[in-house]
């Protein structure tokens, strides 16, 4: 079956749960109801994180894009992810807030800025709504209580009883067995895999977020957060639950052992489950407290336009595993510099663009199918290439259909200007006016060949930070070192 309000090639998409490819057919015609997993506010998010709403707004886009009217919900946690994805470990929110003597919702408030600072330096469109959990306790508790069926009361908290449910884990079986092996043990549950859904403030402590509930003062538990969010807003079942494929193994299959209590049948409370695979470092897993702590603001600070990280993300399959390198940015910026390049010269003629023009339906069918194929956005990128270098189309016809499949990709192709994405690292010790000035006067002594003045000036530049680059197929004279 497919779905008759819906443009172009059936949409397919790879869904975790299945691990099938499979079409869309949204849950109510003509909508697609997205919930992805969002950040915990205690740090701030690594580029691995971004990556994983890079992927969920390339799928919003597309879903867009198809037709569909969108209605996104990204959460974000500030209460109750613990320190390990199960049950064990300190609250990552109290545990940051006791080390910086600060308060919790100081340090939800700084970092949840710090992310959204993110999200639009990416170019990540905003969701319809973001869910703050910390806002839905009472929610939760009432969600809790309707599934209390499924729980037992421990003196650590309630708990869920996987048991109780129709193929608990099969998501996690969709990719390796190891999530029940990580799993810490906890005093008296019954079942390994069984986890908290409202953990109790131990006698004798007082938390900085604790809420009085029918099992004590506590607080929820993670999973619990999502499952409540996102049926509240996008009512079960939507259409797409997505994040990182890390939520794979223990979230994602306790949200959907939640749903399945929660209404009463063994469907999972979201038809496609998807996955993003991770951003990794050469030596290994990202981490935020390992080596150097790669933020979005380490590589704008380096003088990296956060757009080049953007299409470092593009250029490879959500599903695949991408190594960051700052070579593999480095290209990716020459890349989106010559995008813009061919952008730019289509600026100034001025002409109202028809993007239907039958010369380009070709590119715009290649285009679609390539997105609709799983997000195939490498493929959709080599359409957009071939598009800008494309002879003979009048260039507002261009224009328009550029700006249509850049509403896709996200690039922001014709707002962004060359000069914009000149390297230019914020310790720089010479101002640009003073490059251009410098680079300038050796452009004309190269002209009447004073090459001791031409070398002298390169070897001045260089002295402050800047690698003079002759002949660069790209125009781009020089950058900061
Ligand atoms: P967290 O703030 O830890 O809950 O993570 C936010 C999102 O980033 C989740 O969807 C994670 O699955 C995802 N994520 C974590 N690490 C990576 C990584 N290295 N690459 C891609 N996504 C990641
Ligand atoms: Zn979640």
């Amino acid at each position: 079956m497919s779905d008759r309000t819906a443009t172009g090639a059936p949409l397919r998409l790879f869904n975790s749960l299945t691990r099938q490819i499979e079409t869309f057919v949204p849950v109510h015609p003509g909508e697609a109801r997205v919930y992805s997993c969002g950040p915990t506010v205690y740090n701030y998010p690594h580029i691995g994180n971004m990556r994983a709403y890079v992927f969920a707004d390339v799928l919003g886009r597309t879903l867009s894009w198809k037709g569909y009217k969108l209605k996104h919900v990204i959460n974000i946690t500030d209460v109750g992810h613990l320190t390990d994805d199960a049950d064990a470990g300190e609250d990552k929110l109290e545990k940051a807030a006791a080390e910086r003597a600060k308060s919790i919702w100081d340090i939800a408030r700084h970092y949840t800025e710090a992310y959204w600072a993110d999200i639009q330096a990416l170019n990540i469109r905003q969701p319809a709504q973001w869910t703050i959990a910390t806002d839905y306790v009472p929610k939760m508790i009432a969600f809790a209580q309707s599934i209390e069926a499924h729980c037992y009361e421990l003196e650590s908290g309630l708990y869920f009883d996987t048991s109780t449910v129709a193929d608990y884990g099969r998501l996690a079986r969709a990719g390796t067995d190891e999530g029940e092996s990580r799993i810490e043990p906890v005093e008296g549950k019954r079942h390994a895999a069984d986890f908290a859904i409202w953990r109790k403030t131990p006698p004798g402590e007082t938390r900085q977020m604790e809420w009085d509930s029918p099992w004590g003062r506590g607080a929820p538990g993670w999973h619990l957060e999502c499952s409540v969010m996102s049926g509240e807003v996008l009512g079960f079942p939507f259409d797409i639950h997505n994040g990182g494929i890390d939520h794979r193994e223990i979230h994602h299959p306790n949200e959907i052992a939640q749903n399945q209590a929660f209404c009463r049948t063994s469907a999972s409370g979201a038809n496609i489950w998807m996955h993003n695979n991770f951003l990794v470092e050469r030596t290994g897993k990202m981490s935020k407290s390992a080596g150097e702590f790669l933020r979005l603001q380490l590589l704008i600070d380096k003088g990296y336009h956060p757009l080049a990280y953007r299409l470092m993300c593009l250029q490879a399959h959500y599903r695949s595993e991408l190594e960051f390198s700052w070579e593999g940015l480095q290209a990716a910026l020459v890349r989106l510099k010559r995008m813009v390049m061919a952008a730019e010269r289509l600026v100034d003629v001025g002409e109202e663009g028809d993007a239907s023009h039958p010369k380009l339906a070709p590119l715009v069918e290649r285009f679609d199918s390539a997105i609709s194929d799983d997000l195939n956005t490498a493929v959709a990128l080599t359409v957009l290439d071939e598009v800008l270098a494309a002879k003979k189309i009048d260039a507002g016809a261009k224009r328009a259909l550029i700006a249509r499949l850049d509403a896709v990709l996200g690039l922001r192709l014709l707002e962004v200007t060359r000069a914009e994405l000149r390297i230019r690292p914020r310790d720089a010790v010479i101002g640009e006016e003073q490059v251009a000035a410098s680079v300038a006067f050796r452009r004309e002594k190269r002209a009447q060949q004073d090459y001791a003045a031409t070398d002298r000036l390169r070897d001045e530049l260089a002295a402050k930070g800047v690698e003079v680059m002759d002949g660069d197929p790209l125009g781009w004279e020089w950058k900061l070192k």
